[in-house]
C-alpha cells in the first residue's frame, strides 16, 4: 500500500503542472475572448406549468473558442470568478441578455422576463447596482423584465452587504430568483427576511420525482413552502410529461427542461419563440 502511494505520489505532480498549463491557458483565452466575441448567450424557455405558455427565458452562456471549441459553463465560469474576469463576463451577460429582451418585445410582441444567472463576485462588486441601472436603460426596459438568479451559496454568507443589494435590487423593481434550491444546506429563515420573488428547484429533486417517493414528497414540500411564503415555484430539468403531469398536480407555477425546450442560440430561440410564443 505504501509503495502504491508512492508512485501516486510522483504521477501527481507532473499531473499538477498540466493542470495548472491548462488554467493559464484557459485564463489568457478568456481575456482575449470578449474583444474577439466569441461569447454567447443561449436562452431556454421557462413555461407556465399549466398553460404551457412561456413567461420568460433563461440566459445560459456559451464560450466558443477556436482553438478549445464550444465550451460549456461549468468549465470555465469557475476560473472566470477565481480571476475576477467574470465582472465583465456577467456585465456583457446581463447588457446581451435585456437587449435580447427588449427584442423579443418589440420584434415578436412578446413581454418575457429574461432571467440572468450571478455570481457571489459580480455581486458583491462595488459597482453592480450601477451596472445594473445603465443596462435596463440601454436597452429601454423595465426593472421587472430582469431576474437576477442567485444560489444559497451567497446567501450563506450571511453578510450586511449582500441583505443591502438584494434590498436595493428589490427596491429598483429588480426580480430574485433562488437558483438550485435545495442544495446549499442552508437555513431557511433567509427566505423571509430577504426579498425573493422566485425559488428555483434544483433539478436534482425533479430528476427522480417520478421513482423515488422521497423526492416526489421534498418537491411537493417545496412547492407549498415556497407559495405559503409567497414565492413564485420554477422546477428545473424537466424532461419527461409525467414529470411536467406531477407538477402540475402539485401546482408548480413554471417549468424549465428538455422537455419544453432546450438552451437555443438567440436566432433559433426568436424562432421557437414565433411558433411556441402564443
Ligand atoms: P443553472 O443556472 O442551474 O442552469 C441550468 C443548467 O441546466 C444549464 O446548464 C441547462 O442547460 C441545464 N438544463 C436545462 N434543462 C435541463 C434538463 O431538462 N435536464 C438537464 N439534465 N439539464 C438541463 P448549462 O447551460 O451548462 O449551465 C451550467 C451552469 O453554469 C448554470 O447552472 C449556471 O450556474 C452557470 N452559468 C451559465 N451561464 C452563466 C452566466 O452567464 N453567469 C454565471 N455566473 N453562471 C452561469
Ligand atoms: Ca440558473
Ligand atoms: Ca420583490
Ligand atoms: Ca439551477
Amino acid at each position: 500500500a505504501k509503495h502504491a502511494g508512492k508512485s501516486a505520489y510522483a504521477r501527481f505532480t507532473p499531473d499538477m503542472t498540466e493542470v495548472s498549463h491548462e488554467r493559464l491557458q484557459m485564463e489568457s483565452l478568456m481575456r482575449k475572448a470578449l474583444e474577439q466575441g466569441e461569447f454567447e448567450l443561449f436562452f431556454q424557455p421557462i413555461v407556465d406549468t399549466t398553460s404551457g405558455r412561456v413567461m420568460a427565458a433563461e440566459a445560459l452562456l456559451r464560450w466558443n473558442n477556436p482553438v478549445l471549441g464550444l465550451v460549456m459553463p461549468d468549465r470555465f465560469i469557475p476560473l472566470a470568478e477565481e480571476t475576477g474576469l467574470i465582472l465583465t463576463i456577467g456585465e456583457w451577460v446581463i447588457n446581451e441578455a435585456l437587449l435580447e429582451a427588449a427584442h423579443w418585445r418589440r420584434e415578436i410582441g412578446l413581454e418575457l422576463q429574461v432571467a440572468v444567472n450571478v455570481s457571489p463576485r459580480q455581486f458583491r462588486d462595488a459597482g453592480f447596482l450601477d451596472r445594473i441601472s445603465r443596462a435596463l436603460e440601454a436597452a429601454n426596459m423595465p426593472a421587472d423584465t430582469l431576474e437576477l438568479e442567485v444560489t444559497e451559496r451567497l446567501i450563506l454568507d450571511n453578510s450586511i452587504e449582500t441583505a443591502d443589494i438584494l434590498k436595493q435590487l428589490d427596491q429598483r423593481g429588480i426580480r430574485l430568483s433562488v437558483d438550485d434550491f435545495g442544495t446549499g444546506y442552508s437555513a431557511l429563515s433567509y427566505l423571509k427576511s430577504y426579498p425573493f420573488n422566485t425559488l428555483k428547484i434544483d433539478k436534482s429533486f425533479v430528476h427522480d420525482v417520478l421513482k423515488e417517493a422521497e423526492d416526489a414528497s421534498l418537491v411537493r414540500a417545496i412547492i407549498n413552502m415556497a407559495h405559503s411564503l409567497g414565492l413564485r415555484v420554477i422546477a428545473e430539468g424537466v424532461e419527461e410529461e409525467a414529470q411536467s403531469h406531477f407538477l402540475q398536480t402539485e401546482g408548480c407555477d413554471c417549468s424549465q427542461g428538455f422537455f419544453y425546450g432546450r438552451p437555443m442560440s438567440s436566432q433559433a430561440f426568436s424562432h421557437w419563440l414565433q411558433t411556441n410564443g402564443r
